[in-house]
């Protein structure tokens, strides 16, 4: 098979291209008016953007013991349409949470068979479980989430300073990576907490400053440790110069941001819209100026979904009350033209999008072979139309409960099709029967 555009996003940038797939794998990148072999099948996409498969490694997906959030055929439906072909599942809000190689393996069984993308799974570093932590790492998770205050919920505790030292330890001896959710409890602690409807009250509620404390904190211990350490979900823009500075001293510190501190402003939240809470929050369009210039001077590695559902009960409250609801965006479908839209309207291209959303969360993991459209990678693709537009209409999505902040909104790059190791996995938002495959950390 060859697929012809006149936008191929390789490595080196966009150009006119024909790329040859054999086994499911790129086998060649070629001038875009070659002749194609006797007996190929071209696929000729015109001017549509072919992307490298998004690889997005912060999906929550809660299967099981809280499937009625969200399961792993439903999610990785959502993640097919919006362009995604590899994804990593957090190892909280399922049940059980994925903090021994015996729950790993219950999750594993429970997605088999299951999924439209190829998934893999991050463990989890709570407190008590430092023995587990290699075994899970020989077993293939990409890594282990913490947290330092409360995760939402009981069953996935917070690691104390003492227990996050001890488990980085842990991991530097065999080059473990960690991966944080940085809030400070001490300085939500002490933040006014008031509940109600007014997104303003909620914003006060968790501070730049707690993550500003949590990072500087962080790139201590990495530091010390000579450990590797990911922080999640950035959004205090405050904490740009201390990670910039981390990384030219060569602390081994990543980044990750999210679509929706990218995308959306704590300004245009209406009161009583918890469908836009999220720990911690999308803060105010300066914050978000400043964290899109991160992204431009590699401050900030990644761009990835933190898709966290929950049931509508528990997202959406009569009385509007932000402290009551669940926190978590659910954009699993949406991330591609999301981000596209605000991209474009800041003057970057496709190709930078394809770095964030693909190559960079690719090398976050490990996964040599996805990222990239480049020889002997996977045939992992997202086709693009850049230019058309859509209306986000809820009815439209794949994961289980059809909330999202970005409901109603017109955004720029409609997902045409994705494919995964050559096989079309989803064309025009119709998705095919599950091809995706469990993945392992490479080397396990
Ligand atoms: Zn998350």
């Amino acid at each position: 098979m060859v697929l012809r555009s006149t936008r191929v996003v390789t490595p080196e940038g966009e150009r006119p291209a024909a790329v040859a797939v054999s086994g499911g794998t790129i086998a060649a990148v070629w001038a875009y008016d070659a002749d194609v072999p006797e007996g190929a099948r071209l696929v000729d996409l015109g001017d549509d953007a072919l992307l490298p498969g998004l690889v997005d490694t912060h999906v929550h997906i809660n299967d099981p013991g809280r499937t009625e959030w969200e399961g792993f055929a439903s999610a990785t439906r959502a993640a097919a349409a919006g362009g995604i072909t590899t994804l990593v599942d957090m190892p909280l809000n399922s049940i059980p949470p994925t903090t021994t190689v015996e729950n790993l393996a219950v999750k594993q069984d429970t997605a088999r068979g299951k999924v439209h993308t190829d998934v893999g799974f991050w463990g989890g570093a709570v407190p008590g479980n430092v023995k587990d932590l290699q075994p899970l790492h020989d077993a293939g998770v990409f890594g282990f989430k913490c947290f330092l205050l409360h995760s939402g919920v009981d069953e996935f505790p917070q690691l104390s300073p003492e227990e996050l030292a001890d488990a980085l330890t842990e991991l530097s001896r065999f080059d473990g990576l960690l991966i944080v959710h940085a809030e400070d409890p001490q300085l939500i602690d002490g933040a006014p907490q008031r509940s109600g409807p007014h997104y303003a009250d909620f914003l006060a509620s968790r501070p730049r400053a707690a993550e500003n404390a949590a990072i500087e904190g962080l790139i201590t211990l990495a530091k010390r440790l000579n450990a590797r350490v990911h922080v999640l979900h950035l959004s205090s823009s405050d904490a740009l110069p201390l990670i910039a500075a981390a990384k030219r001293e060569g602390v081994k510190l990543t980044v990750e941001t999210c679509p929706h501190f990218l995308t959306l402003t704590a300004e245009e939240v209406p009161d009583g819209a918890t469908e836009f809470k999220c720990c911690p929050p999308i803060r105010e369009a300066a914050n978000q100026d400043a964290l899109w210039e991160g992204l431009a001077d590699g401050t900030i590695d990644c761009i990835v979904s933190d898709h966290s559902p929950s049931t509508i009960e528990l997202k959406v409250k009569e009385t509007g009350d932000f402290a009551a609801a669940w926190g978590g965006i659910s954009s699993l479908q949406l991330g591609l033209p999301a981000i596209w839209t605000e991209a474009r309207r800041r003057g970057h291209s496709v190709a930078d999008v394809a770095r964030w959303m693909s190559q960079a969360p690719a090398a976050l993991v490990g996964l040599s072979t996805k990222g990239a459209i480049a020889v002997g990678h996977d045939a992992d693709f997202a086709v693009l139309a850049p230019d058309e537009t859509f209306t986000v209409d809820p009815a439209e999505l794949y994961h289980r409960n059809r909330i999202t902040a970005y409901a109603g909104k017109t955004l720029h790059g409609v997902v045409r099709s994705t494919w995964l190791r050559g096989e079309l996995i989803a064309e025009n938002g119709v998705t095919n029967e599950p091809t995706g495959r469990l993945i392992t950390r490479e080397n396990a």
